[in-house]
């Protein structure tokens, strides 16, 4: 087993609230460093950004999670504190979390037919990373 560097991926979201499908970005860098058995690990270091696995053919679920977190977890509550006023994305960010782990086999993300993996922004827009880190199975090659 080896690990390859984290590399850091830079994503500009539009805005407040979206998902990006990030699967593609992923993949790439599974095939240009040429693991074909491993794992990925994509985190997102952010306090007010997430990482989710989730469809990636139908848009309108991307639509129907964003508005189903908004009303779950209003913008403004009368008991917030914090003073940036952006309590409710913290909030989203904890409950989607900050990672996921992909299964890489014959050099392919194992994601089901439906399965993206989605970057989540919820206090945007901004300029945002995402770091892909690859753990390879593979044997070293001795070049
Ligand atoms: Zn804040």
């Amino acid at each position: 087993m080896h690990t390859l560097p984290a590399v850091t991926e830079p994503l500009t979201t539009k805005s407040r609230s979206e998902m990006i499908e990030i699967t593609k970005l992923v993949q790439r860098h599974v095939q240009i460093n040429r693991v074909t058995d491993g794992m990925v690990i994509v985190y997102v270091p952010h306090t007010t950004a997430a990482v989710t696995i989730n469809e990636n053919a139908d848009p309108d679920v991307k639509h129907d999670l964003l508005r189903k977190l908004d009303a779950l977890i209003p913008k403004a509550e009368t008991y917030y504190q914090h003073g940036e006023g952006n309590s409710d994305s913290h909030l989203k960010t904890s409950m989607l979390g900050n990672s996921v782990t992909v299964l890489i086999e014959r050099g392919k993300l194992i994601l089901g037919t439906w399965q993206g993996i989605q970057f989540c922004e919820f206090d945007g827009p901004r300029t945002r990373s995402v770091l892909i880190k690859i753990v390879s199975f593979d044997r070293p090659t001795s070049d």
